[in-house]
Formats: structure tokens, sequence, C-alpha cells
């Protein structure tokens, strides 16, 4: 992959020219489908405002997935940012020079979060330290790019109120996920874009993420895996860390139903909103983030959903989607969920049954796992955790083992979880049709 980087009126444009052997085609995953990238920085911005070395991390965000072996700039980076690129990801990335010093975490800097908007992104937000500036990726969308259900008017109004409250909130507006087709960050990490290009300029040694505990210990997916351990945090973790830049993932020990519980709490928590499509303040109420929101956020207030809701939200066919698929994502959240659920809605029941509710007891996702605190900055590691527990206790011993041996194991092997997905699914549908039926008569 060839990468050329120029600078206009504080305009980053990056130019991809793929090699021949470069994956950018593949079956089954995102294709790279525009050969160019536009950030829009500061008045004042210029490729002189940001070391060779975080540009090089930038290209890299932005192409990962279609690079074979080699990335080739038009500018030069320091020798132990290639070395590191090489060793982790087995990516020759050059011309490498002499002359370029590696760039080092700069003294007295701040932290960076690559901020959504979000539940967990606001979460992070509560609990990283006072001085974090917040960058949001604004979407642009190239000329000709079809309609989008995206509605970024809450997640504007989320920077706008913590702007509001006195915090540095940065807007970037940035095309990264036309690169690619369907439309997406080309990596996860990718929305850290606008705070690396801003590092130099605002003395950043640390980006954070929302990310979650169901991400970072894989526990919203097949099953707990040390995160500490996984290749996808170690290698970035070292490619921003030659970069002059430590990973800050603040909320990694935390679950969803950790950030909805500090949400509820937290300064400007009241702007968090997850659901991307509707209003600010009116989540859509259909979408799967809004109905496992729903979930959580009941369990946490002890106030379960209307009936109109089991008949119109919960049927939607987003969430059905998601719901009926074995494992669920997120599986352990919606068993916390249900775990609380005492009522008598069939739907509720049946989804009880389905997600184990009845039969685990997994409180301790309400709690924080300490042991993920070893992978935040050390210097800001106290101030973290006093910050979490203003809003979490620590998990236990039990709680940590519980923790590590979360398996989806029984749910993907046994039929038995078909033919409940199978009688949740019915039972919600054919309530919803009768709804509907008895609405028309
Ligand atoms: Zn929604």
């Amino acid at each position: 992959m060839q990468i050329d980087a120029v600078s206009r009126e504080s305009a980053l444009t990056i130019s991809i020219t793929p090699d021949a052997e470069d994956p950018i085609a593949v079956d089954g995953k995102p294709k790279l489908s525009r050969r160019s990238m536009t950030a829009q920085l500061p008045e004042g911005w210029s490729l002189d405002s940001i070391h060779p070395d975080l540009l090089a991390l930038v290209a890299l965000l932005t192409v990962r997935p279609w690079i074979h072996s080699r990335l080739q700039l038009t500018w030069a980076v320091s020798a132990h940012f290639a070395d590191t690129l090489r060793r982790t990801m087995k990516i020759e990335v050059g011309p490498v020079s002499a002359e370029v010093q590696p760039r080092n975490h700069p003294l007295r800097g701040v932290p960076g979060l690559a901020f959504s908007g979000g539940v967990d992104s606001m979460a992070a937000a509560a609990v990283m330290p006072s001085n974090t500036i917040f960058y949001f990726n604004e979407r642009t969308n190239p000329p000709g790019s079809g309609p989008s259900l995206y509605n970024m008017r809450p997640a504007l109004h989320a920077c706008a109120g913590m702007a509001a409250m006195g915090r540095t909130v940065r807007r970037v507006p940035c095309n990264v996920e036309h690169v690619r087709n369907p439309l997406g960050v080309p990596v996860d990490l990718a929305n850290s874009i606008p705070a690396i290009l801003m590092a130099d300029v605002d003395n950043l040694d640390a980006i954070g993420w929302g990310t979650i505990a169901e991400s970072s210990y894989r526990t919203g997916s097949h099953g707990w895996i040390d995160y500490a351990k996984r290749d996808i945090f170690t290698n970035w973790c070292a490619v921003f860390d030659a970069a002059g830049l430590y990973f800050f993932n603040a909320v990694a020990g935390v679950s969803e139903v950790g950030t909805s519980t500090i949400v509820r709490s937290s300064p400007g928590g009241e702007l968090a909103q997850s659901c991307i499509r509707g209003e600010i303040g009116l989540p859509c109420t259909k979408c799967w983030k809004c109905v496992r929101k729903t979930l959580v956020d009941s369990a946490i207030i002890g106030a379960w959903p209307s009936e109109r809701w089991l008949l119109e939200s919960l049927p939607s066919p987003e969430p059905m989607r998601f719901l009926t698929k074995i494992p669920i994502k997120h599986e352990c959240v919606l068993t916390f969920a249900l775990g609380r659920y005492k009522g008598s809605a069939p739907q509720l029941r049946a989804l009880k049954s389905r997600v184990r509710a009845d039969k685990l007891d997994v409180e301790w996702l309400s709690r924080h796992y300490i042991p993920a605190l070893d992978l935040v900055p050390h210097h800001y590691r106290i101030g973290v955790r006093a910050s979490i527990e203003k809003y979490l206790p620590p998990m236990t011993a039990a709680d940590e083992a519980a923790f590590r041996g979360w398996t989806m194991d029984e749910v993907e092997n046994s039929p038995s979880f078909v033919e409940l997905a199978a009688n949740f699914e019915n039972l919600t549908k054919s309530a919803a049709e009768a709804h509907k039926k008895k609405a028309k008569a």
C-alpha cells in the first residue's frame, strides 16, 4: 500500500494506492472502496503540526485491513516506529530516516478520549482525568454517497453539552468511514484519528476509548479471554506506544451494566445517547441498542417497560434478529438484566430462560474488575480507580473468578437453546401480531 499525505487550508488528505498483492476486495469482508480520506483540522493545522510517526499511525488506522505486508509513505518515519510495526504486525513501513527521532510521551501531557457521545464513551469521560480532551470524529459524506440512518444530532448535542460544562471538545469533520464498503471505521480504533492528528498540538500522552469489558475481555461474545494477552491489545498498544501515546482504556474492566450505572449519576451523563437513529433525548426505541439499553436500565432502576414496548419495540426487526442469535451479542448483560425480572410478561419470561437468567447469578457485572486497571497508564491508575469507585464497587475474589469463568459453551453446544430462542421469538411475534390486528379492528 502506498500513501501520500498533503495538507491545505488546515485539511489533511491521505491518498491511497494499493499494491497488486493488497487484499482490497475479499469476499465477506469490508472492501476498500475509496482511494482517499480527508479530515478538517482547526485553523493553522498543517503537516508541520504532527510528528511523522503519528501521521503514519493515522495512515495505518485508515488502511490496516487492506495491507498485505508493506506500507510505503511519502514521508519518513523513525526506526523505532518501523521496528515496532514489523515486530507486532509484520508490516514493513518506510522510508525510515535516522533523522526522525521517535516521539516521546510528552512530559506533563494530557489524555485524549475518542468520544462518541454514547453511554460507554460518556462513562469513560466520567472516570478519566478532568483535563481529558474529547475528540469527536464527525462523519462527513463525500459527494455521491448514499443516504444513511445515522443521525449525528444527539452526539453533537453531547459535544456541546460537555463543552458548556467547561470541557475541551474538538469536533473533527472526517470521512474515514467512507474508505470502506460497507460504510464504517476500517478498524475499531480508527475513531481516534482526530485525537492522533491533534496529539502534538494538544500535548497528548495517551488516548482512551469507551471499550467495555464485554469487548475487551470478550465476555460479550464467546467467553472470557485475558485482554492483557490478546494480540489486538498488545499489538496496537505497542504501536501507539511507539508513537508516544499510551493506551488508556479506563472502562475495560467495567461492563455495560457498570457504564449504564455510571452515566445515571455522573456530571453530563444525561447527555449520553447510544442510539444513532433517534433525535436528541428521543432514542428511536426500536433498534438493537435501544432495546438492550431499555432492559439493562430497567434492571438497574427496578421499573420494567410497558405493555406497549413489549408489543411494539421488542418485536422490531433489528432487535429480534439479534435476540434470536446463539449466542446473543452481549448476552451476559441480558442475563444480568433478566435476572432481576420478577414480572409475568411471557416474552420476558421466555427471554429470561433463553439467557439462563433463571439459573445463573451474574450480579458481579455491576462491579468493576480491578486487574483491568493494570493496563491503564501508571500515572493515571490511582485516580481512575478512585473515580470508578465513586460509582461502582470492585469485584470480590469470587466475582473475579466468576467473570474469568464466563463462557458461552453451554449455549453454543446445547440444542435446547435453539428451542428456547424459537419459543421467545414465537411468543413475541404472535403477541405483536395479535396487537396489530386488534388495533386495526
Ligand atoms: Zn435506537
